[in-house]
């Protein structure tokens, strides 16, 4: 379908409009600012970090790849994620990314996880670093617009949890980095459970980076 429609329709730059291109330089450029340091409400226990604020072409950006099927986005988003990543890395560890988890109905919709592609962008431009997609949300998890935090918290609940791994073991060295990425951080309710259900399966979560912290 996307195919037939660019056919039709000119391709735009999802972060202002621009007509030929699907993200421009600027738009590139406003997502280069960061990463700065956020507080979200539910507070993860680790840094966590932002490109830049919920508004303007990156929030645009996110709302494009999610809710409008841009899967070419995934790889300007991941560029964007890997030039924040190099600068909060530390130097000559591993890094591994997690993706943070989405509601699978959602993320089924959407023609897969958004989330994952742009990491998987990430670590494809970045040295030693891979993804590891252990997040999983169960069904039963309500979308969380409109929902104040302490709901947010309540409906993640025991809704959030790891993938079992083969043979048990998660694989992932003492030694790396460990960040959880995600596309925005609101309240940090999902951050937050994700850092706690990684730390009882023996993962520790270093970072929390986000494209955009609401
Ligand atoms: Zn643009």
């Amino acid at each position: 379908m996307r195919t037939l429609l660019d056919l039709v329709l000119p391709v735009a730059c999802a972060g202002c409009g621009t007509v030929g291109v699907g993200w421009c330089a600027d738009c590139a450029a406003a997502l280069t600012l960061g990463p700065v340091r956020v507080w979200p409400r539910a507070d993860p226990g680790v840094p966590c970090w932002a490109l830049g604020r919920y508004a303007g072409p990156g929030r645009r950006a996110v709302l494009a790849a999610k809710e409008h099927g841009r899967r070419d986005l995934a790889a300007p988003l991941g560029v964007a994620l890997a030039g924040g990543l190099a600068r909060l890395r530390t130097r000559d560890r591993a890094l591994v990314l997690i993706p943070a988890p989405s509601r699978a109905a959602a993320a089924r919709r959407r023609g897969g996880d958004p989330v994952v592609r742009a990491a998987l962008a990430a670590a494809r431009s970045l040295p030693d670093s891979r993804v590891v997609p252990l997040m999983r949300m169960w069904w039963g998890v309500r979308d969380s617009v409109g929902l104040t935090p302490r709901e947010r918290q309540h409906n993640l609940g025991g809704r959030i949890g790891a993938a079992p791994c083969r043979g048990g073991a998660v694989g992932i060295s003492a030694n790396a980095d460990v960040v959880l990425v995600d596309d925005v951080l609101t309240t940090g309710a999902t951050a937050s459970e994700s850092v706690r259900v990684l730390a009882g399966i023996g993962v520790s979560v270093c970072a929390v980076l986000v494209v955009c912290a609401a």
